[in-house]
């Protein structure tokens, strides 16, 4: 079974065929447009949707190596996101399902960042039921605990940023271009964990906060700036890895709270952030720490991907779980609305 996926929900224009849920293509066309305004312009990202979608989902079909008649369904991202970004996908998804005569299939952005995991790759390990997954990404924080393919609950998210934020708000201050998660990460891996100390949060229950940990990390540099004005550049790695240090430390401590509620030891990781480097140790290490088992995606299935996007496709398809072309982009789409 041959599954077009389309991605089109933020900033990166992104098209896979996927066949029997291995992946032949997985073409993401990253905006660079944002990074001189230090952050993702709506109007601006519609309009490189508009320019790339046709060449991207093309060189996904080219290099799968099919014909496009030989596809089988087509899935799109219908939410969250940003609406004109989202009309892009939806819309081209619509019209080419309708061309070549076959279904079409709506996917919840947030469950495709989960279901990645199930995508058939033999260097990914596919979590069974029941198991608990944090996604972290750059517009959500959530612990889902997903009970089959299509069941999933929030136990707990934040009340306000998204780690993704928490890490390009960083890097923001730090004067370092946008997305600076990555960046951040990379740096952190250089310097002391231990060196600066910011308080974390104080949240009840399973939910996260990290918006005041913004704040504490924007006073504090401003202050030793005022004082020494080579203070970022003399300190930066050590920055970076306390800022880390804190971010894990703050996930970590709600997941271990989450196990403990559920009972669950089965933990995965998805979304851009899962990307980072000492959050996969951390969890890594948990597995002989705690007794704990658990799924880290490959790196080209964390940040926004469209082969996400085609399994959910290729596991709706085999429940006939197809959408009407009266289906509409919706913005603001929770992870257990299918
Ligand atoms: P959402 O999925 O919530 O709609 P999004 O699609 O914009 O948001 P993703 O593409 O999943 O988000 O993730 C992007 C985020 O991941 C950015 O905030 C980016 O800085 C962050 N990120 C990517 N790599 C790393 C890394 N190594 N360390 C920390 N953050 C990272
Ligand atoms: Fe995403």
């Amino acid at each position: 079974i041959y599954i077009l996926g389309i991605e089109s929900s933020c900033d990166d224009t992104s098209a896979a065929v996927l066949c029997n849920g291995k992946v032949l293509s997985n073409v993401v066309a990253n905006q660079e447009i944002h990074t001189k305004y230090g952050g993702v312009v709506p109007e601006l990202a519609s309009r490189a949707h508009q320019q790339n979608i046709v060449p991207v989902i093309q060189q996904a079909i080219q290099q799968a190596n099919i014909d496009k008649k030989d596809l089988h369904a087509i899935a799109f991202t219908r939410g969250p996101g940003l609406m004109g970004s989202l009309l892009v996908g939806t819309s081209f998804a619509k019209s080419l399902s309708m061309a070549l005569n076959i279904p079409l299939i709506a996917v919840n952005h947030m469950q495709g960042h989960v279901l990645a995991h199930f995508i058939d790759d033999e260097t990914q390990q596919k979590p069974p039921f029941p198991f608990l997954c944090l996604t972290i990404s750059g517009g959500h924080t959530q612990i889902v605990k997903i009970t089959n393919y299509f069941t999933m609950e929030v136990i707990g998210e934040t009340t306000d940023d998204a780690v993704g934020e928490a890490y390009d708000k960083t890097a923001k201050i730090l004067g370092l271009p946008y997305p600076g998660g990555p960046l951040v990460d990379k740096y952190a891996q250089l310097g002391n964990p231990k060196a600066f100390k910011f308080t974390k949060p104080k949240m009840d229950g399973l939910n996260f906060s990290f918006s005041g940990l913004k704040t504490a990390i924007l006073y504090f540099i401003q202050k030793n700036v005022k004082e020494n004005p080579n203070f970022i550049e003399e300190n930066l790695y050590d920055i970076c890895a306390s800022v880390q240090y804190t971010i894990v430390t703050i996930l970590f401590d709600k997941i271990k709270k989450a196990v403990k509620q559920t009972g669950i030891t089965h933990i995965a990781i998805a979304g851009g952030v899962s990307a980072n480097s000492e959050i996969r140790k951390t969890l890594k290490a948990t597995e002989e720490k705690y007794g704990w088992t658990t799924y880290i995606p490959k790196f080209q299935y964390t940040t926004d991907n469209a082969a996400m996007i085609a399994i959910v496709g290729h596991l709706k398809y085999l429940e006939k779980d197809f959408s009407e072309t009266t289906t509409v982009a919706t913005a603001r789409l929770k992870v257990q609305e299918g």
